[in-house]
């Protein structure tokens, strides 16, 4: 049994680190979920039996609340992937980030400096572009 989410950050760049360069800060994340369950039940707004609702948004600390919910204990998921159009790129790279903040030493795959696929423990981080 698996579980998909797709997710997406949006973010801040008013945030300067000198007068010609801005930083990226996620403000939001969005999240939808799929599991084998669910994943052809087309109207995203009908929640699972087994999963429950499916769609998600989080804005205070979006990285901290979309890792604390992909780990959530789901005895019934043993594996879960949570894919992001261009996260080699840009998304993959908040979850990184916090990753190392938090001593989850990750797996990664590379392409150049580019993350194309990401473990961390039991969670799987996959760019949807490299697919
Ligand atoms: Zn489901």
């Amino acid at each position: 049994m698996y579980c998909l989410f797709f997710y997406d950050f949006e973010t801040t760049q008013d945030t300067k680190f000198s007068d010609s360069a801005t930083g990226h800060f996620p403000n939001l994340v969005c999240l939808q979920k799929f599991c084998s369950h669910c994943e052809m039940q087309p109207d995203i707004s009908v929640d699972c039996e087994r999963c429950d609702k499916r769609r998600h948004s989080f804005y205070d600390d979006p990285v901290g609340h979309l890792l604390s919910y992909l780990c959530a204990p789901r005895t019934w998921c043993e594996k879960v992937f949570a894919i992001a159009h261009n996260a080699k790129g840009f998304d993959a790279l908040f979850i990184l980030n916090r990753a190392i903040l938090m001593k989850w030493p990750p797996k990664l795959i590379l392409n150049r400096l580019k993350i194309i696929r990401m473990q961390i423990q039991h969670l799987t981080f996959i760019d949807s572009v490299s697919l």
